[in-house]
């Protein structure tokens, strides 16, 4: 008889969040590996805007490049969070929604549930929750970046039956072998198992996995500890397949580390991009490397389509920089900016990553930062530092902070740093940094 697994990317609880390209990509890679080998595969992406649920019900309003909001209800805050005047929210379908069509689809022989940001555990152990409830007896695996950072939490408060950590290796393979009765192994390049949804405005890809720096504070290698690259030709299999299928004009590129390589994977995905005529938006919201930035590829993705490009800074400051693995300088995102502005970028379509949350990065450093990259004619895109599990920083600020170690939810990158800065002097930089970034065209 043919097994059945319901995959599931429960909702994200937290104070905001917003749909910037994003698709629950290893649970979709696993569902192509699953189908391809004979399992039947469904899907309750709790995160689809474009889930039919909503477009009978509500105007989606689609945002620029195929971003948009997520549909939302107001939640209890936790303890931790009563002291801040936020709203805290449960992003994505209704509960009742997702509760009747636990039983919409025929009777699975496996759920496997995916996480994200370890503070969003809430919407991963509700969800699981109501699987029991709705579907008792149904073998229940948790996997994803929470399962793999916070493994012992999630195996003793989820829920679930089986918790998995990492990329799906071996003993993952091994492990859904049991639990569905059947053997099954990793494939080689499985296409992302994006035809589970009924509409699809973008495309999210990854070119390569993993990061070969090791920033203090990143938690990259814990959960890819091997620098990956696919082959280029691999990758524009894949675009021109979402090109043709689903008409997508936006393609947002998810590395950690896109133009890292030991090859020109990249240009040559852009000369693919170039060469097929495709008339596309391209976007690189994790932050490329001002460092390898050439005059050259510069052009290559101002004729490619980028649209939307982020670089990693955090702090012009040098000290404080190479203290945090000296992945960049200050002088190398000049030069970077000033030859994406020779190949004729604008300003406010070049973003650069200043971090705040750290104890050693003051309110003047910040500051300071803010100011030489604002001085460059480009966006200010301030990033709020969340505690990883097993990086050194998170070993660093548990001394100071110990709540870190005992919930996941202290990790949130809107409440953290309010340890670190007042409320009204992190909201004041916020609000100057929103005018400056007004001023550049
Ligand atoms: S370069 Fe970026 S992705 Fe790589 S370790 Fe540093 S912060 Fe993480």
């Amino acid at each position: 008889m043919k097994k059945r697994a319901l995959l599931i990317n429960p909702w994200i609880y937290d104070f905001a969040a917003y749909d910037f390209w994003s698709k629950p990509m290893g649970l979709l890679t696993i569902g192509g590996e699953l189908k391809r080998q004979g399992i039947e595969v469904h899907l309750i992406d709790c995160l689809d805007r474009h889930d039919p649920y909503f477009q009978k019900r509500f105007k989606v309003k689609e945002k620029k490049f195929g971003t948009g909001k997520y549909y939302f209800e107001p939640v209890s805050k936790p303890t931790y969070f009563q002291h801040l005047p936020l709203r805290y929210k449960r992003y994505g379908l209704p509960e009742a929604e997702f509760a009747r069509r636990l039983k919409a689809f025929p009777r699975p022989d496996a759920v496997l549930i995916t996480s994200g940001m370890t503070y969003w555990y809430p919407g991963v152990f509700e969800a699981i929750a109501l699987v029991k409830e709705r579907l008792p007896g149904v073998p229940i695996i948790l996997g994803g970046i929470f399962a793999t950072l916070c493994p012992d939490f999630a195996r003793r408060n989820s829920g679930a039956d089986l918790v998995l950590t990492g990329r799906p290796r071996e003993g993952f393979w091994k492990a859904l072998s049991r639990v569905l009765d059947r053997h099954l192994e990793a494939g080689g390049e499985t296409p992302v198992l994006f035809d589970l949804y009924p509409r699809i405005t973008y495309l999210t890809i990854f070119t390569s996995f993993g990061c070969p720096f090791q920033c203090p504070y990143c938690g990259a290698h814990l959960l890819q500890p091997r620098f990956q690259e696919r082959e280029p030709d691999g990758v524009m299999d894949d675009i021109i397949r979402a090109v043709k299928h689903y008409r997508i004009r936006d393609v947002a590129f998810f590395d950690d580390a896109l133009l890292v390589g030991g090859g020109d994977r990249f240009e040559q995905i852009l000369d693919g991009i170039i060469n097929n005529y495709l008339d596309l938006n391209l976007h690189s919201p994790n932050g490329i490397h001002p460092r390898f930035v050439t005059e050259g590829l510069a052009r290559k993705m101002k004729r490619a389509g980028f649209k939307t490009i982020r670089m990693g800074l955090e702090t012009w400051d040098e000290e404080l920089q190479s203290k945090l693995g000296g992945k960049v300088t200050g002088d190398e995102v000049e030069r970077a900016v000033a030859y994406l502005k020779h190949a004729g970028f604008q300003g406010a379509e070049i973003g650069v990553y200043v971090m705040g949350g750290l104890p050693e990065f003051s309110v003047e450093e910040i500051r300071k930062t803010v100011k030489l990259v604002h001085g460059l004619g480009v966006q200010v895109r301030l990033a709020q530092l969340s505690p990883v599990p097993g990086t050194p920083v998170f070993d660093r600020l548990k001394e100071s902070f110990p709540f870190i170690e005992e919930d996941p939810l202290t990790h949130n990158n809107t409440t953290f740093i309010y340890n670190v800065i007042p409320r009204e002097e992190w909201q004041g930089i916020k609000g100057w940094v929103k005018e400056l970034n007004a001023e550049v065209g």
